[in-house]
């Protein structure tokens, strides 16, 4: 059909992780948290629903800003709440790449910059991770049309984190803002929150989807200098999260025992999981997140993602133009993760 925008045709279109819905496999594949998000999220939901549905939500999630800016040491007017993290990567791009201009990332990395870039029409300046997964100066290169960096910290599907001092580093010599996507930041030692002060440039991203286990909700929300946040507003959907996903993430965010207790109890399956692969002759990345991403020298990543979803247990196999693939290996319950090294006991 010719009616669509010449780069909708020409785009693939983003290729999100395998959702088998029902179903008995071990679910190791998109880095959602194996245990239930806290009881009180399931109270405030309950309480939200029992008042009814009629009325709008409030359009700029006040109740979850003023609690988030409270923890996080931020106003809340340094906050823009969105329907999943991915609204608002949406939201950042719409609002600051025209079509033609350039955006740039890191590979291997998440795969929704590039396709956020593609809906808009945008050019995509893709820079490869050095073997160390550190990044050389080719990410912050001039480029009279580069409007936009996204980078994931820690990294998807490294799990490796650079630390703030390299991210402000990066932010002043980049001639664009940088969005620094901190989905996991929840599992890492460091983050890079208190550089927003320092750098109006610098806009960092966080999600409920992984450490609050709440992907099933959408909500996510994004911390800023108040004036960029003034202009990403205009940019948003009125109602970009409901009513219900409003009140669960207030409540998440309300019980940090709930975060500590559940962080605590993957950061050591981490470990585990990171030393037995290990022994069984994996090359493994020390991770910052909830994955781990590794190879083995022997089995090719993709026969090994077969077998193991043959046997009932769903990995994730990453392939990247130009540089290979891999394994990356969600951070299950110790039941799931000892399942999975079970089944590779053949090793
Ligand atoms: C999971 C993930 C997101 C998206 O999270 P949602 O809030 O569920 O949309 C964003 N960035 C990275 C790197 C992720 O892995």
């Amino acid at each position: 059909m010719s009616f669509f925008r010449s780069h909708i045709v020409a785009m693939t279109g983003y290729v999100p992780g395998e959702q088998p819905q029902g179903g008995k496999l071990i679910k190791l594949n998109t880095n959602e948290n194996p245990y239930p998000c806290s009881p009180k999220v399931r109270a405030s939901i309950g309480r939200v629903v029992q008042a009814g549905l009629q009325k709008y939500p409030d359009p700029s999630a006040t109740a979850f800003r003023m609690r988030a800016g409270e923890l996080l040491g931020v106003g809340a007017d340094q906050i823009l709440c969105g329907n999943g993290s991915d609204d608002i990567l949406t939201i950042v791009t719409r609002a600051l790449v025209d079509p033609g201009e350039h955006v740039r990332f890191a590979q291997p990395s998440y795969t929704l910059y590039r396709t956020l870039a593609e809906i808009q029409g945008a050019k995509c300046h893709v820079i490869n991770y050095n073997s160390d997964w550190s990044l050389g100066p080719d990410f912050t290169q001039h480029c009279d049309k580069l409007r936009l960096a996204f980078l994931a910290n820690p990294n998807s599907p490294s799990g490796t984190t650079l630390p703030p001092e390299e991210v402000a580093r990066i932010a002043d010599a980049l001639p664009c803002p940088l969005l620094v996507d901190e989905a996991y930041a929840d599992f890492s030692e460091t983050n890079c929150l208190e550089l927003v002060a320092q750098n109006e440039k610098i806009m960092v991203s966080r999600t409920l989807s992984k450490s609050y286990a709440l992907a099933g909700i959408r909500f996510g929300f994004l911390v800023a200098q108040p004036h960029v946040i003034h202009e990403l507003n205009k940019v948003k959907d009125s109602y970009n999260c409901d009513a219900l996903s409003i009140a669960g993430a207030t409540a998440a965010i309300d019980d940090q025992k709930w975060l500590e207790q559940t962080r605590g109890a993957i950061l050591a399956t981490r470990s585990r999981l990171t030393e037995r692969l290990r022994e069984l002759g994996f090359d493994c990345v020390d991770s910052q997140a909830n994955f781990v991403w590794c190879n083995h020298p022997e089995h090719s990543a993709k026969s090994l993602y077969q077998r193991l979803k043959s046997d009932g247990v769903l990995v994730r196999y990453m392939t990247y133009e130009g540089w290979g693939d891999g394994l990356r290996i969600t951070v299950g319950t110790d039941e799931q993760v000892d399942a999975l090294l079970g089944l590779l006991s053949f090793l």
